[in-house]
């Protein structure tokens, strides 16, 4: 190899190297406080674009334009098509990171919540709709890392005003990340799903003000999004 091209060669990698995350953060379903956006400042490695359900999934393939898919919608609705480019997103390798209500989406949608997520909010038999899973409002939840993780790197023990939920299933092959041992939660608040072709990570955590300006929840947040990127 030519001296040139072996320059180019590793100038490439060092751009692709210091490159950040794209990150396309849906919203959608579910009111939240503008606090939400701070967890995706101050850091040169994210680089955050915003984009209300269902119109990302309109725009044709979204896999040459992001690296990781932050979700903050809370769906129940995905037609044919939509369903088809999140799925070839998920398929491609790419990353994805639900956050707190988003854990509601796609109910019904087997593959989603059974392989893809690893965990699903369960519905009663009743109609409209009504939820099985339950949650609490204005929990002081204390939270302590269950394993050593790029996700926890840097977080203790803490604690955070927020929402729980409880009684949501969840499969046998989860790893949990962190947890909280407060009676009102099922237990597990961050944890990787057993998926193999990419890297998804469910946070329960992030309701509202108090959890977004909490320096452990954006940690984590940030965390969250550079491993599921393949940055950490
Ligand atoms: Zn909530």
């Amino acid at each position: 190899m030519s001296r040139k091209l072996c320059l180019l060669l590793l100038l490439s990698i060092a751009v692709a190297v210091a490159a950040p995350v794209r990150v396309l953060i849906v919203t959608g379903g579910h009111t939240y406080d503008t606090s939400f956006y701070t967890l995706f400042e101050d850091n040169p490695n994210i680089q955050g674009t915003v984009d209300p359900h269902p119109m990302p999934y309109r725009r044709g393939d979204l896999r040459p334009h992001y690296d990781v898919l932050v979700l903050y919608d809370s769906m129940q609705e995905i037609d044919d098509q939509e369903r088809k480019n999140l799925t070839a997103f998920v398929e491609g390798g790419k990353g994805v990171v639900l956050l707190h209500h988003a854990l509601v989406d796609y109910s019904d949608w087997q593959w989603w919540y059974e392989e893809v997520v690893g965990a699903r909010w369960l519905k009663s038999q009743s109609k409209p709709l009504k939820w099985k899973t339950t949650w609490k409002h204005d929990v002081d939840i204390e939270a302590y890392p269950a394993k050593d993780h790029p996700i926890v790197e840097g977080i203790g023990k803490f604690t955070v005003n927020d929402e729980t939920y409880k009684g949501m299933w969840f499969s046998p092959d989860v790893t949990v990340l962190l947890k909280t041992d407060h009676p009102t939660s099922d237990g597990p608040l961050v944890w990787i799903s057993p998926y193999k072709k990419s890297r998804v990570v469910s946070i329960e955590l992030g309701h509202g003000r108090a959890a977004h300006l909490h320096p452990s929840y954006k940690r984590l947040v940030q965390n969250a999004i550079l491993w599921a990127g393949g940055k950490k």
